[in-house]
């Protein structure tokens, strides 16, 4: 049995520009609250037996709750165009498995029959040809002129625009030589990406385009003449030429021989300005964002700055920037790590042996010894599979971590003085809120002192379940320090 308190409950949370037709449902449940079944009355002038009810439910669920669940929608669809008959059903008993969005999941989608169907056939994979004229070549060139136009102003990194960026992102002029080379090194992987990659084929070295069913902007494999770079739905369908070079930038830098970056800090992280150099040298949106700065199309978050009370010194805000920024690093860096656990034990099942490598031999363990009682890491001998109970945990433990991403990363955070000498972060009935209070004692600590106080702070607002705070406050500890810490 998974443990209770690594359940996924409550209702998916559907953004304003969802697409419409979709009614979700709670952690076992085939009951649809007022607020879903009011969203059968977009269907109030359709019959009824148009329609397609297409039921799925999450990998932790009964199958057995496809049926009560388009009964449901059926009933409130019949509520809303009396009279008109059945709709046909259509039962998904396993296309939940995999995926870690387990609200998602938990629904039955309405499709009108009588209409164009919405979306691809994914059975046959993701690639498409790209289209003509291609996008991917028209971006790419941009990219040619960005690089040009950077290396220029850091020729003259004294007078233009350089100088400013190359302070706020490289800590100073005096790494433009090897900024410049990292640009050169970017530079030269993109015509690597030689040629568009026939579907099937098994061709390294070339480019590819993918529709909705991977739904990405632009990711690269490989490095130097074997990568290969794939373009989605998101970047096919922008015209917004600058922002997806930049992608385009970003995604070569890790394929570029002689520099292959990394993700250490993205260009919406607080961290980003606060890489030391020798790592922002080694780091992907880092280029990006100087890039981005000298064309006149700079990134970054989108909230703008945290605010502080006025009480605290400059001095200090900047370094409790920089320490909420490690804090967002070590979030953002588990979370990702145990999204792909997750993945990495949906195609061990899938494939009835789990490969040695780090998700089984390094984040897995992890996450046993920080929950030993609820993922029993004993029960996994090294060459046999994650049990379902197993990919539920991750797939829980990923979901409480996505919470505190949302705690920190694109939100503006108010800092005031404590009353007492106590950190802390505003609890709200939703979790942790965007107030952090600090005490005067907290300024005169080391760095990591500093983040692990905010960290504690933070998993005590509210966001995971108070019986797992050490369980937690260990695993994004050993994970979230691997990819560096405040000096
Ligand atoms: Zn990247």
């Amino acid at each position: 049995m998974v443990h209770a308190d690594f359940f996924i409950v409550g209702r998916y949370a559907e953004p304003v520009d969802a697409p419409k037709g979709r009614f979700y449902f709670d952690r076992g449940s085939a009951v649809l609250d007022q607020g879903e079944a009011a969203k059968a009355a977009r269907f109030a002038g359709a019959r009824v037996s148009d329609l397609r009810l297409r039921a799925t439910v999450s990998e932790d669920e009964d199958p057995g709750l496809l049926t009560a669940r388009i009964d449901a929608v059926e009933q409130a669809l019949l509520l809303a165009a009396p009279g008109t008959g059945p709709a046909q059903r259509e039962e998904k008993p396993l296309a939940g498995k995999g995926n870690k969005d387990y609200r998602l999941v938990r629904r039955v989608q309405v499709f009108d029959t009588t209409m164009a169907p919405t979306g691809p056939d994914c059975s046959q994979g993701p690639q498409q040809p790209c289209p003509s004229p291609n996008p991917f070549l028209a971006v790419r060139d941009r990219v040619y002129e960005m690089i040009e136009q950077a290396l220029q102003a850091l020729r003259q990194v004294d007078h233009g625009p350089a100088g400013p960026v190359m302070d706020q992102y490289f800590h100073g002029r005096q790494h433009a030589p090897q900024v410049a080379a990292g640009l050169t090194a970017i530079a030269r992987q993109l015509p690597l990406y030689r040629k568009e990659i026939p579907k099937g084929s098994p061709d390294q070295g070339g480019y590819r385009c993918h529709n909705e069913c991977d739904p990405i902007v632009a990711s690269n494999e490989g490095e130097g003449k074997e990568a290969i770079m794939t373009v989605g739905p998101k970047f096919l369908q922008s015209k917004d030429t600058d922002k997806l070079a930049l992608t385009i930038l970003h995604e070569a830098s890790h394929a570029a021989i002689d520099l292959v970056t990394e993700d250490l800090a993205y260009d919406w992280q607080r961290l980003l300005p606060f890489l030391p150099v020798e790592r922002a040298v080694k780091n992907a949106d880092s280029y990006a964002a100087l890039v981005g700065a000298i064309i006149g199309r700079p990134v970054g978050n989108t909230v703008g700055p945290d605010q502080y009370a006025a009480t605290i010194s400059a001095a200090d805000q900047r370094g409790t920037t920089e320490m909420i920024g490690w804090l967002e690093q070590y979030v953002v860096h588990t979370r990702q790590e145990a999204g792909s656990l997750h993945l990495s034990m949906s195609k061990a099942t899938g494939a009835g042996w789990w490969m040695k490598g780090t998700y089984r031999d390094q984040i897995f363990p992890a996450l046993g010894a920080a929950f030993p009682e609820a993922t029993r890491p004993a029960d996994i001998e090294p060459t046999t599979v994650p049990t379902a109970d197993h990919i539920a945990t991750a797939a829980g433990c990923y979901d409480r971590l996505s919470k505190l991403h949302a705690a920190i990363t694109n939100r503006k955070l108010t800092i005031t003085p404590a009353a007492d000498d106590q950190v802390t972060w505003q609890n709200t009935a939703t979790g942790p809120g965007p107030g952090v209070a600090l005490p005067a004692s907290f300024f005169g600590k080391s760095g990591q002192t500093r983040v692990e106080l905010l960290l504690d702070a933070m998993l005590a607002a509210g966001a995971v379940e108070p019986a797992r705070i050490a369980g937690y406050r260990q695993f994004i500890l050993a994970r979230g320090t691997l990819t560096g810490q405040p000096n």
